[in-house]
């Protein structure tokens, strides 16, 4: 492909750990793409509200607003726009990660070739790759702390709000976005937050 168009490409990485965050945004412009970080997803959020990014990439297990939360807003508002998630849990046994990332890559286990490759080809595809589901349909995925109320993000506003939690999770939700008046529809799971805190997930180092 035409590497100039890359110039032109907007990366937006987010990770809570700021040195994996740095090292990875040194990485990614040295690949030529432009770069935007941030710490967690509700800065994501507040940088995806202002400018549109041509990639996402976000460590999935962040404290305020996982990856997964992130992702599933970012899918179901920007279908288009390609996503790649990073852990350092094996995860894809178990989750249903092929909804929200179009590639996944274990903490330490890629090369920086092989993440050049993947964002190129991932780019090169996104103007032509098939909408995934019924993207104004489907539910937001929210990962189930235990605490007396979730975050709900709205997928038309960007702006998060926090509701009581006192529904039976894998419920399909409904709750009004106190910013825009949108309706937001959002399943409860808490079979994410469990695994990531099941050792016995994880690979051998
Ligand atoms: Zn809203």
């Amino acid at each position: 492909m035409d590497t100039s168009r890359l110039f032109k490409c907007r990366v937006l990485i987010v990770d809570d750990d700021p040195i994996v965050l740095q090292t990875c945004a040194a990485i990614v412009r040295s690949f030529g793409f432009s770069v935007r970080t941030a710490e967690d997803g509700f800065v994501a959020l507040k940088i995806l509200r202002e400018v549109l990014p041509d990639m996402i990439i976000s460590d999935l297990r962040m404290p305020n607003m996982s990856g997964f939360e992130l992702l599933s807003i970012v899918r179901r508002r920007f279908p288009h726009l390609p996503t790649i998630g990073i852990s350092g849990e094996f995860l894809l046994a178990t989750m249903p990660l092929g909804l929200l990332v179009d590639h996944f890559f274990q903490k330490g286990a890629y090369t920086p070739d092989q993440l050049n490759a993947k964002m190129k080809e991932l780019i090169a595809d996104s103007p032509i790759r098939p909408h995934i589901g019924k993207a104004d349909r489907a539910p937001l995925w929210i990962p189930r702390k235990d605490a007396e109320y979730i975050v709900v993000t709205c997928p038309e506003c960007l702006r998060s709000s926090s509701i009581a939690d006192e529904m039976e999770a894998g419920d399909l939700q409904e709750t009004e976005c106190l910013a825009c008046g949108a309706m937001i529809r959002y399943l409860v799971d808490s079979s994410v937050l469990k695994a990531l805190n099941d050792k016995s997930l994880k690979l051998p180092a």
